[in-house]
């Protein structure tokens, strides 16, 4: 054996693998190369996933004749005169890395033209040479035609997935530029298909408007900016009533720049503070701008990573900041309540502000902790939770149950009186003591979820005469292949099906009408988020998971609309629970508005 070494070619294929990994990697260095170029119209054209064809067209300012043979060099960049402006590049390129690697690893064409010429200039190139050179009539600006991705390297293009998972990869990338570029017309197409259409709009709210469910945009509010000596956080989120299933609809962008941290996302997570139910994750699009100084974003090839200098600090103000914006927002969503009531009779309703407002306006989700210490302030009234049944936090007793702790009754027949519903969503009680509300969901989830607890070994199960398909990623399939025995324990029979599917072939015959798909993968994005361990006591809260999710999925939703029997039923049947006063997500289910406090706001009492 003698040491050799390798050709430059081969040398620039190694490199560019670092750079160029997979098609959106690739369309990642051609947005930013358009958005550099200032380009305010983007058009991306991609065909099977990126790998047989790529088209990236930019209104920008296009290159001369010369920079155009020399842009896919390596090192070769219009954006650094020398290392040390390395600190203050205010541009996605520095490197001069990114064409030169395409280059080397696809068919490339290259049109372009810059303002005030006559003609644009069209190369192509292969292995990083230009096969060949022409003037062409083209627009002002530039166009990259990239085709057979890794052509020249077989062991590369075998990495890649299949069209599926590289397209999605594609949405997302394309979905996070448009975001962080509002005042950027954006187009995308699949296979001659156009998928995105985003003109200019004034902010990153219309923006997500275009992008997503136009409904998300009536729970987002804008972050009050929080700003230290190093850095501003800003951005918009959703409220809690508005969540996904996984962190995709979470985006950081550090000086404009898309940064992959998990660490910033888990900042963004506490500042809701159990605001989102578990397992669920908001849509949330937050700018930071940082001096220079406390960021390095050269530490990684494809620069989607970032190294803080402080990240202690950056985290806090990105917690900071969301805590303040969602106090904020339920501050006015209460004042709202006082100054803008529903007033049938049309006329102006005057109300005296200093009175505190009606208490329904709290957040869903309190945390747990605050109801034992809680500290009622006057605006609300106490929930009816007795602290020694929330303190049973971990409601993981498998052991069957057989008498039932019956503290306080609330509804006890013949005592309780239904008045009806409320919004669909709160069953009205005369009580001896007060007007009682019931959550109808939040009781049938506890009801529920204590049922399955108490019955969970092997439940009648049906068979599926049509497997539920759920499509996933071949890690994911793998991660909840792991869990099979538990989740026949528990009647749920789930198999490989593909690569990146597994099939559920037989469930509890309860459980029989739910989303299965949706179940699974809440439940997998749980098992992420809670690092899979496959201890004792991760199984029991995985258990646990099950049956919450089974619970919250079959009992009545908010909205359902109820008969007097079905109430009667509901309140009877929670009499009967354990743990009765919190659901299974630790909000309660029932809340007394005592006759005292309601002839006190009537001035009939002091
Ligand atoms: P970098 O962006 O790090 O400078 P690239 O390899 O991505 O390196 O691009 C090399 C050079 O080619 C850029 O510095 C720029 O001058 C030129 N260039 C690339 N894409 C475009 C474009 N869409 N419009 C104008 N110039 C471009
Ligand atoms: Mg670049």
């Amino acid at each position: 054996m003698r040491i050799r070494f390798l050709s430059p070619e081969d040398a620039q294929k190694v490199a560019a693998g670092e750079v160029i990994e997979r098609p959106a990697n690739g369309i990642k260095e051609l947005l930013e190369n358009s958005i550099d170029a200032k380009a305010t119209h983007i058009e991306l054209e991609v065909h099977e996933g990126g790998k047989t064809k790529i088209r990236i067209t930019d209104n920008g300012i296009g290159m001369s004749s010369d920079d155009a043979h020399i842009c896919f060099e390596r090192y070769a960049t219009s954006k650094l005169g020398s290392f040390n402006d390395l600190t203050h590049v205010q541009t996605h390129g520095f490197r001069g890395e990114a064409l030169a690697s395409i280059c080397s690893v696809a068919k490339v064409t290259l049109t372009t033209k810059e303002q005030g010429h006559i003609e644009g200039l069209q190369l192509k190139i292969e292995e990083g040479k230009v096969l060949s050179s022409h003037t062409v009539s083209s627009q002002v600006g530039t166009t990259l035609l990239i085709e057979d991705l890794f052509y020249n390297i077989p062991a590369r293009k075998k990495f890649l997935k299949n069209t599926a998972t590289e397209w999605n990869q594609i949405l997302a990338l394309f979905k996070a530029f448009c975001l962080a570029y509002p005042h950027v017309h954006f187009e995308l197409f699949h296979n001659d298909e156009q998928i995105y259409n985003c003109p200019t709009v004034p902010s990153v709210t219309q923006r997500i408007a275009q992008l997503f469910d136009a409904r998300v945009t009536t729970s987002l509010c804008e972050l009050i900016t929080v700003q230290t000596n190093e850095l501003s956080v800003s951005g918009v989120v959703t409220t809690s009533d508005y969540n996904r299933y996984d962190r995709s609809g979470i985006y950081f962008f550090v000086n404009n720049r898309l940064v992959k941290n998990y660490q910033l996302g888990r900042a963004l997570l506490k500042g809701f503070e159990n605001l989102l139910p578990p397992g669920k994750y908001p849509l949330a699009v937050i700018t930071l701008t940082i001096d220079p100084l406390y960021v390095d974003v050269n530490i990684h090839p494809k620069k989607e990573e970032v190294l803080f200098l402080h990240p202690h600090k950056v985290e806090q103000a990105i917690c900071q900041a969301v805590k303040l914006t969602l106090e904020k927002q339920t501050e006015q969503q209460l004042s709202k309540s006082i100054h803008r009531p529903h007033n049938p009779f049309g006329g102006p309703t005057i109300y005296n502000t200093q009175q505190p407002p009606f208490p329904f306006a709290k957040p869903l989700y309190q945390p747990l902790q605050t109801y034992n210490g809680y500290t009622p302030d006057p605006f609300t009234q106490e929930p009816v939770t007795p602290s020694s049944k929330l303190d049973s936090a971990d409601p993981v007793h498998v052991e069957q149950q057989d008498t039932v702790q019956v503290n306080q009754t609330y509804f006890e027949e013949p005592t309780y009186h239904i008045i009806g519903q409320h919004q669909t969503t709160y069953i009205l009680l005369e009580h001896p003591e007060g007007l009682l509300l019931v959550d109808q969901h939040a009781a049938h989830e506890r009801i529920l979820y204590e049922r399955f607890k108490n019955n969970f070994k092997n439940p009648e199960t049906v068979h599926l005469l049509f497997p539920v398909i759920i499509n996933l990623s071949v890690s994911d399939c793998d991660l909840l292949l792991r869990y099979v025995d538990l989740l026949k324990q528990h009647g749920i029979s789930v198999e490989q099906f593909g690569s990146e599917q597994l099939r559920i072939t037989s469930v509890p015959v309860y459980a029989k009408h739910l989303p299965l798909a949706e179940l699974m993968q809440e439940l997998l994005s749980w098992i992420n988020e809670h690092d899979a361990q496959s201890d004792d006591t991760f199984l029991k809260k995985i258990t646990e998971k099950i049956h919450a999710q089974l619970a919250c999925k079959a009992a009545i939703k908010a909205g359902d609309v109820l008969s007097h029997e079905q109430m009667k039923t509901v309140l009877r049947d929670l009499e009967k629970t354990e743990n009765r006063f919190s659901c299974p997500h630790g909000r309660p289910t029932q809340w007394l508005l005592s006759t005292r406090e309601i002839e006190k706001r009537f001035k009939r009492i002091s």
